[in-house]
């Protein structure tokens, strides 16, 4: 089992998580919009791998015995003046995704709750990826500037993101 006070911290995790890919489908809607599908479809998947982490905190709530309950999401921006500005938003938002993970990291540490701590660590290595590949394309976005083919090649380059599951936490059992 699980205390209340980590499945009501879980919960507001999961919510975040939601968030997060609304947050991400919204973006895509945006650069759908402006005739930049490159970037709308890395953004799509991106929305897609934001549900895969929702997913594996939902699936591990239950593993232990709590109960999940969806809260429901709050608006979202709608648009961005430019893709640099969008991926810094994602740097941003990314980097309180990070805090909100450390932060049920410590309140595992200090129940002592050492599945949770373990489940976690997925989520911390996740996030030195998020943070990662977004300061790669805001260096990339910075460096184009406002060349338009440069623009035109980046968006092509991210319209071949695939998507891949997140992990096989995200499958129920
Ligand atoms: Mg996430």
């Amino acid at each position: 089992m699980i205390t209340k006070k980590m499945n009501d911290a879980l919960n507001a995790q999961i919510n975040w998580e939601f968030w997060s890919g609304y947050l991400y489908l919204s973006v895509a809607q945006h650069f759908e919009s402006v005739g930049l599908k490159g970037i709308a479809n890395w953004f799509s998947i991106q929305y897609k791998e934001e549900l895969d982490h929702a997913l594996i905190f939902i699936n591990y709530v239950n593993a232990r015995g709590g109960r999940v309950t969806l809260a429901p999401i709050a608006e979202v921006p709608q648009s961005w003046e430019s893709p640099l500005d969008a991926y810094k938003f994602t740097l941003e938002h990314e980097q309180k995704v990070t805090a909100l993970i450390n932060n049920l990291y410590q309140l595992a540490e200090d129940e002592k709750d050492f599945a949770t701590r373990q489940m976690l660590n997925w989520f911390v290595a996740e996030q030195v990826e998020e943070e990662d590949t977004a300061r790669e394309l805001i260096d990339k976005f910075t460096l184009i500037g406002n060349d338009g083919m440069g623009i035109y090649q980046l968006d092509s380059e991210l319209g071949s993101r695939t998507y891949t599951q997140a992990s096989p936490l995200a499958n129920k059992d």
